[in-house]
């Protein structure tokens, strides 16, 4: 063990080895000589003049230098060893230091050392030039000895005793360490240590305390191991005590904030600027991408280049103001280059701790946290309050806050524009809101509220405020709880003003409301129009295309029932359209009642219907169905007071002939058509007989068109006789068809069809033209015709051309009449026929009412009309000579004609019975087989011939004419 040396020590044991007047010396602790006293000198020369002692070894016998050897590593404080080549002894002792460490040793040589008292007053002499406190003591005398070092130490002077009785001494210890020197003294008494070092506070004759050090050792025991000798040294650790705690308490701390601060995520870094050392914590490094073991010096010292250009001027001046003393406080912040190239912000604090004479900084602390991640943060958070700063001013949000638990509430300043209210900064609001309520929203909104306070949901409510100028308005509110740091519950919300929108919203649901309206009636003229299309206005039963539509969606399957009214016409032209109207409504409700579910009911034609089935229904629904309507509408009707009267007729057709659409149809109005043949008011189905008579019908109606072209159809005449005389008094013009067949066809068969084909009328005239021709024929030969009649049909006498087609007559010689049927007329208003007749008249043209007696005509309508004739028909004349009954009928007709001025002619004379009753019953004129056949006009002319001749002509006389 290397052994410090002290020089001021050295250099003390030295003067004190120069006064002792016995050979002393000083060793090493390598036991090197190193000092010699003039009486050693002497004696060593005296051994050898010539070399100077060098070395302990040379003095003392090897095996005795082992001894001296011992108070290095042994117990003993002195040893006496012989000196070699003399009787002297060597005694040796270690010199203590200030530092409690042997500097050396010090050795005096003479006879028996240990024993010389004065040597030993000596000795403690010596020992008291020693700064360090040394004692010992000597159990066999029991006495102390303290040298004057361990009186300065205690602040006491020289030669002061005060403590030098242990009593004495103790008084002065303090309390606490007492005890563990009474232990120490009574094991050191008792032999239970031989060394010691222990610490103590004594207190200093100045009374503050001081800390000792005293270390020592039991240096010699008696025979029987008791005590006799202790020796011990004394320092004044006071000042290192304090340092050492100071030092504790300071690297404790230092400790503690290296840990605390390196918790913390900051590295930290220490610079003393003057030695030019720094420290940089583990956190430091790593913090830059380093470990403590890898991050290079350069990476320490040359900080600054690693700072981010753009930073760098701004941490130059900060830096400048720690140079300058103008502040000690650091607080950068910049951004730092990693160890893999990134940049890392920094925020570093800390402190110029001392700063040199120049006032430059000489000592710097400091610490570094990384504060990347929040900076990302703080600029997220940063733009994302500025949006949201921004959206809420631009969507004029206003907002508030309440405290829960000082119950205090804070608006912002829109919230004050919302309720019109100047507000100054951070004023209390509470109660405003509520005081701001619209009457008639505050029990309800401040119940919400206040039940949402209570139960933490969510606030959503749009209410009314009144402002202080008294407007009102919509404001929205949300608001939601939340609890802060401190656990206090806060209430945020949220208003904006809604009226505008309210009130946009009002005038758009208006304008919805009006726009569905008008969708509304839009949809009920588009579904009127819909069903107008498909429907018959005044029946609002289907028209022609809804009933087209149903017969498609039956897929071939409908049944269809064509019904036709019966004397419609009739009750048309005597009662008016209305009535008609009437009539036509009341149909169509029959039908619709006794229709089934299923079944389409249309209206066809003015007087038209059908039912339409989609498909065929069980056996004898169809005929039950014809009849019940059929009945149904037979029942009389009354309108305006008339009982009126009208049949129906109906024509039923089946998908079972395979047909369809308009072919149904047609089948259907076929069977219509033989239902009216056979008589009306009935039904009558459609059959494959029917369909053959309908083809001939039509080629039939081909032949008459053509005919007409061909000129075809001819005159035949049929003599009139008076009946009292049988003289010839006229003759009726007949028409007659000669068919490209052959055959010559008489009226009946043809006429019906001329009738649908609308060509009676050309007919008509063909017979009038040749009639006027015949007759001019005839009476160029002097044969003049008394009286020449032509049948006019219904449609004709209302044809508006009729006078234009008249006119021809105006030449025409003789008398001229017009056989008019007597259901043509009887009940007609129409002006078209009171304008043609009286045409007729004015042309000189006799009236005569043809197939009188059986029609429905009123005497009244008869009156008016003001006939010159009235033709009795054949069905009447036939039973005169058999029926009295029909005799008497005869007789009324011959009266009214009588009564009237009006003459009778009666039809269908054919027996010699008939001339009679006829004559008798007063008839003027009598046509028939009986006296002649309608005949052609040469057949005619030889009668008119030899009716001249004879002057008369009668059927039993003269020649009778036949076809
Ligand atoms: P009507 O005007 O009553 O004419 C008399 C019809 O009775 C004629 O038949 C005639 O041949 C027939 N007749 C005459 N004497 C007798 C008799 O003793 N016994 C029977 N059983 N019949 C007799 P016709 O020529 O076949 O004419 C039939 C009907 O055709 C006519 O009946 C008339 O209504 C119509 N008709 C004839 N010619 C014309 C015409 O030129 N124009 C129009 N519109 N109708 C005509
Ligand atoms: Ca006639
Ligand atoms: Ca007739």
């Amino acid at each position: 063990m290397k052994i410090a040396r002290d020089l001021p020590t050295d250099l003390q044991i030295r003067t004190v080895v120069d006064q002792i007047t016995a050979p002393a010396f000083a060793l090493g602790p390598d036991l090197c000589v190193q000092h010699v006293n003039t009486a050693m000198a002497a004696l060593l020369d005296q051994r050898a003049s010539n070399a100077p002692l060098a070395d302990l070894a040379q003095l003392v016998q090897p095996a005795d230098l082992a001894t001296l050897q011992q108070p290095l590593t042994g117990d003993d404080t002195a040893h006496q060893v012989p000196m070699s080549g003399t009787n002297q002894f060597i005694m040796i002792a270690p010199v203590i230091g200030p530092s409690t460490e042997r500097v050396g040793f010090f050795a005096i040589v003479g006879p028996q050392a240990d024993t010389t008292r004065d040597q030993f007053a000596r000795w403690h002499a010596i020992l008291g030039h020693i700064d360090d406190g040394l004692w010992d003591y000597d159990a066999h005398t029991k006495t102390r000895y303290r040298s004057e070092g361990w009186r300065r130490l205690r602040g006491l002077d020289d030669g002061d005793t005060s403590r030098d009785r242990r009593e004495d001494w103790l008084a002065f210890i303090h309390p606490d360490d007492r005890t563990r020197l009474d232990t120490l003294t009574a094991d050191l008494l008792n032999g239970k240590v031989t060394t010691f070092e222990i610490t103590y506070r004594e207190r200093h004759a100045d009374g503050h305390w001081i800390w000792v050090a005293s270390k020592g050792k039991v240096v010699r025991h008696d025979a029987d191991g008791n005590v006799l000798h202790i020796v011990a040294s004394n320092r004044d650790i006071t000042r290192t005590k304090e340092t050492e705690d100071k030092l504790r308490t300071l690297e404790t701390l230092r400790e503690r904030w290296r840990i605390s601060l390196e918790s913390a995520g900051q590295g930290v870094w220490d610079l003393r600027l003057a030695e030019g050392s720094r420290y940089c914590s583990d956190l430091w490094c790593t913090m830059r991408g380093y470990t403590s073991d890898n991050c290079p010096q350069e990476r320490m010292s040359k900080w600054f280049r690693y700072i981010h250009p753009d930073d760098q001027l701004r941490l130059r001046g900060q830096i400048a103001k720690l140079n300058s003393g103008e502040t000690d406080e650091i607080r950068f912040e910049y951004r730092e280059k990693h160890k893999q190239g990134h940049y890392i912000w920094i925020v570093s604090r800390g402190r110029v701790v001392e700063r040199d004479e120049s006032g430059a900084p000489a000592h710097i602390i400091g610490n570094d946290t990384d504060i990347t991640a929040i900076k990302a943060d703080h600029d997220e958070f940063d733009s994302l309050s500025k949006s949201l700063e921004l959206a809420v001013t631009t969507a004029r949000i206003g907002i508030w806050q309440f405290n829960t638990h000082t119950r205090i509430a804070k608006w912002d300043a829109q919230m004050g524009h919302i309720y019109g209210l100047e507000m100054h900064d951070d004023q209390d609001m509470t109660g405003m809101w509520e005081k701001h309520l619209h009457p008639d929203d505050l029990e309800p909104v401040t119940k919400l509220a206040n039940h949402c306070l209570r139960t933490g949901k969510e606030f959503n409510q749009d209410f009314r405020i009144v402002r202080p100028d008294g407007t009102i308005r919509h404001v929205r509110s949300r608001a939601a709880q939340y609890t802060d740091d401190v656990g206090v519950r806060r209430v945020i919300g949220v208003n904006w003003d809604i009226t505008e929108d309210r009130q946009r919203a009002e005038v758009l649901r208006q304008a919805n409301a009006l726009a569905q309206k008008q969708n509304e009636a839009l949809e009920t003229a588009r579904a009127e129009m819909e069903h107008s299309a498909l429907h018959d206005a005044l029946t609002g039963l289907a028209n022609r295309r809804l009933l087209d539509d149903a017969e498609k969606s039956s897929r071939g399957k409908a049944v269809v029932l064509h019904i036709d009214l019966d004397r419609f016409k009739q009750i048309n032209d005597t009662l008016g359209h209305a009535a008609g109207d009437e009539v036509i409504i009341h149909v169509a409700n029959l039908l619709r009642k006794h229709a089934p579910q299923n079944a389409t009911v249309a209206r066809v034609g003015g007087d038209e219907f059908v039912i339409l089935l989609p498909q065929m229904p069980a056996d004898g629904v169809l005929e039950s169905l014809a009849d019940t309507i059929i009945t149904a509408a037979a029942e009389p009707l009354t309108i305006k007071g008339h009982a009126c009267r009208f049949g129906m007729s109906v024509g039923i057709a089946t998908s079972a002939e395979g047909e369809t659409g308009s072919a149904l149809f047609a089948n259907a109005d076929m069977a219509l058509y033989l239902a009216k043949n056979d008589g009306r008011g009935r039904y009558r189905f459609f059959t494959e007989d029917l369909k053959i008579a309908m083809q001939t019908k039509n080629r039939l109606a081909d032949e008459i068109l053509a005919g007409l072209q061909n000129h075809e159809f001819y005159c035949l005449y049929q003599p009139q006789f008076h009946a009292d005389t049988l003289n010839l008094s006229g003759v009726e013009a007949l028409v007659r068809w000669r068919h490209p067949d052959g055959s010559m066809r008489s009226p009946d068969s043809f006429l019906p069809v001329a009738e649908e084909l609308n060509v009676v009328g050309r007919i008509d005239q063909m017979v009038l033209d040749q009639a006027i021709a015949d007759t001019l024929h005839w009476q160029k030969r002097g044969l003049p015709v008394p009286r020449m009649s032509v049948n006019v049909s219904a449609r004709r006498l209302l044809d508006p051309d009729l006078p234009a087609n008249l006119a021809c007559l105006k030449k025409a010689p003789g008398e001229f009449a017009f056989e008019l049927l007597e259901s043509v007329f009887l009940d007609a208003h129409d002006e078209q026929l009171a304008a043609n007749l009286a045409c007729i008249r004015d042309l000189g043209i006799d009236i005569e009412v043809d197939d009188f007696g059986t029609g429905h005509a009123s005497i009244v309508g008869l009156l008016k009309l003001q006939p010159n004739r009235l033709k009795i028909d054949r069905e009447l004349v036939s039973p005169v000579d058999t029926s009295a009954k029909q005799r008497l009928l005869i007789k009324s007709i011959v009266e009214i004609g009588k009564l009237q001025g009006i003459g009778v002619v009666a039809e269908g004379v054919e027996t010699p019975a008939h001339i009679d009753v006829l004559r008798d019953l007063g008839c003027d004129h009598l046509q028939g087989y009986g006296l002649a056949s309608p005949m052609p006009r040469d057949q005619l002319s030889a009668l008119l011939h030899a009716a001249q001749s004879n002057g008369k002509y009668s059927p039993y006389g003269g020649p009778t004419f036949v076809l």
